[in-house]
């Protein structure tokens, strides 16, 4: 059964995000478009007003005719020219400087108050009448010799509904730019984030059984195509590790039951029948030499799993490979007296690495065991210490059988064998070799081999090599 993603709030899918992203995007930039738009053109409008009354206090005082201290506009103005130019809502008032209003005109009824109360000449303002607002002005003027002020007023209601009604017209388009964007926003995420729902289900159905399942998104944009390659990489990675781990069980539980099975036939044989001391004394001796393949076996397979999990705790240190070839040589000397082979070592001088000597022991042991398994009794076996540039070397020749070019790479498998009865014979695991590569690949070293069938094979150790010379062991 596949585990079913947790339900969470729709805050938190990545389609609300996009969706809420791209409204809130289009949302500020409706607000600063129609802020701008909205305040320019009040001021535009304002602006206008401005001149508007401006012009008005012109055109009054060029109009203005003083006889004998009376103010006229004998050609009229006010109802001809500013209603036909601008329509309605002008008003202009000629004051003398008693005080007294003594012209009036205008194309709405209006009511102003004292001049007296109002700003100073030159300056338009905004007053607030119960008729509605206009923008005023007043500027003072001299005809024949008197002073007289001139007073103008503009309607602000039209240019005011004006303005209303383009920031309601703003607000109603921005409203349905953003509520159409939010919908073009969903839309796009759903397009961005559907590939990637159906790539979770699809991941989510993989189980260890249909490891060989890939994951198939198309034109899903590079990144998602990148995520999928890389999941795919991930499962095959996983797959040839689910395959490595299957077949070393399988090798494992195979090369297990093959001494068990040996146990039991040699039990069995012997509680056939009464047997002489002598006999039982050989069938505990076969039972024996079982056990110890197995608890060999088991030996070699925790070393190897220790090494793969990280868990061996190499304690590094100053090693001079000509002492540590010396000991071991000496050790399996007696092997190699029994076989009649002449174990020879060359190592002229003191060559240092940085290793676990324990580690690199047991690497030199397998190597040297193995040349005196697999050569013919009598064939001789040198172990050799050299260097090459920064390199420490310790080889291992022997004139054996030689391995075939098809089975180089391979003897470092684990329990692959090239005879796997001769190995048995021997008491080889399979293991050895590949314990020897885990160890030499932890001291940033590797393992070398060259062989020719029928002439004999040379294992190289090949490890960086530490020039320092204090307390090398
Ligand atoms: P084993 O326990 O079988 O020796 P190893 O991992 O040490 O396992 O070696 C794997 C196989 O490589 C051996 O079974 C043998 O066939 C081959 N091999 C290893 N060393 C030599 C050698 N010096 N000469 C010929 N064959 C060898």
């Amino acid at each position: 059964m596949t585990a079913q993603p947790k339900p969470s709030w729709p805050g938190r899918t990545l389609r609300t995000r996009i969706t809420l992203w791209y409204g809130a995007i289009i949302g500020l930039c409706l607000l600063t478009y129609s802020v701008t738009v909205g305040v320019s053109f009040n001021h535009h409008v304002e602006r206008e007003l401005d001149r508007r009354v401006h012009e008005d206090i012109e055109l009054a005082a060029r109009a203005l005719v003083v006889e004998n201290g009376i103010p006229s506009w004998p050609g009229g103005f006010l109802g001809k020219q500013i209603e036909e130019e601008e329509g309605g809502g002008h008003w202009v008032e000629i004051w003398d400087s008693a005080g007294n209003r003594r012209l009036v005109a205008g194309t709405f009824d209006l009511a102003l108050p004292d001049p007296a109360d109002g700003t100073p000449p030159g300056i338009a303002r905004t007053l607030k009448l119960p008729t509605g607002p206009v923008r005023a002005m007043s500027e003072s003027v001299r005809v024949a010799g008197s002073t007289f002020l001139i007073r103008a007023a503009v309607s602000e209601l039209a240019a005011r509904h004006q303005v209303r009604s383009l920031w309601l017209q703003l607000g109603g388009i921005s409203l349905m730019v953003l509520v159409l964007g939010g919908m073009a926003g969903l839309a796009l995420a759903h397009r961005l984030v559907g590939p990637l729902g159906r790539m979770a289900a699809h991941a989510r159905r993989i189980t260890a059984e249909q490891l060989h399942e890939r994951l198939v998104v198309e034109n899903a944009g590079e990144e998602l195509e990148q995520l999928r390659d890389a999941f795919n990489a991930t499962l095959a990675r996983l797959e040839g590790s689910f395959g490595q781990l299957r077949r070393f069980t399988a090798d494992a539980s195979h090369e297990i039951r093959t001494p068990l099975t040996a146990l039991r036939s040699v039990g069995e044989v012997a509680l056939q029948g009464e047997k002489t001391p002598a006999e039982y004394r050989e069938v505990i001796g076969t039972m024996l030499e079982e056990v110890d393949r197995l608890s060999r076996l088991a030996d070699e397979l925790l070393a190897l799993a220790r090494v793969e999990a990280g868990q061996t705790q190499y304690r590094f240190e100053p090693v001079d490979l000509t002492v540590l070839a010396g000991h071991v040589a000496e050790q399996l000397s007696v092997l190699a007296e029994e076989r009649g082979q002449a174990l020879v070592l060359e190592a002229p001088e003191e060559v240092l690495v940085e290793a676990d000597r324990l580690a690199l022991l047991r690497s030199l042991v397998n190597l040297i065991d193995n040349a005196i398994k697999y050569s013919a009794e009598g064939a001789p076996i040198t172990v050799r210490v050299r260097t090459e540039a920064d390199q420490a070397i310790l080889e291992v020749s022997d004139h054996g059988p030689g391995i075939g070019p098809e089975h180089l790479e391979r003897i470092f498998e684990r329990f692959y064998r090239i005879d796997p009865s001769r190995s048995r014979e021997m008491s080889g695991t399979g293991l050895g070799l590949s314990l020897v590569r885990l160890i030499v690949e932890a001291h940033a070293g590797r393992v070398e081999v060259e062989s020719e069938v029928g002439d004999g094979t040379t294992f190289r150790i090949v490890l960086p090599r530490v020039r320092a010379t204090s307390g090398a062991r």
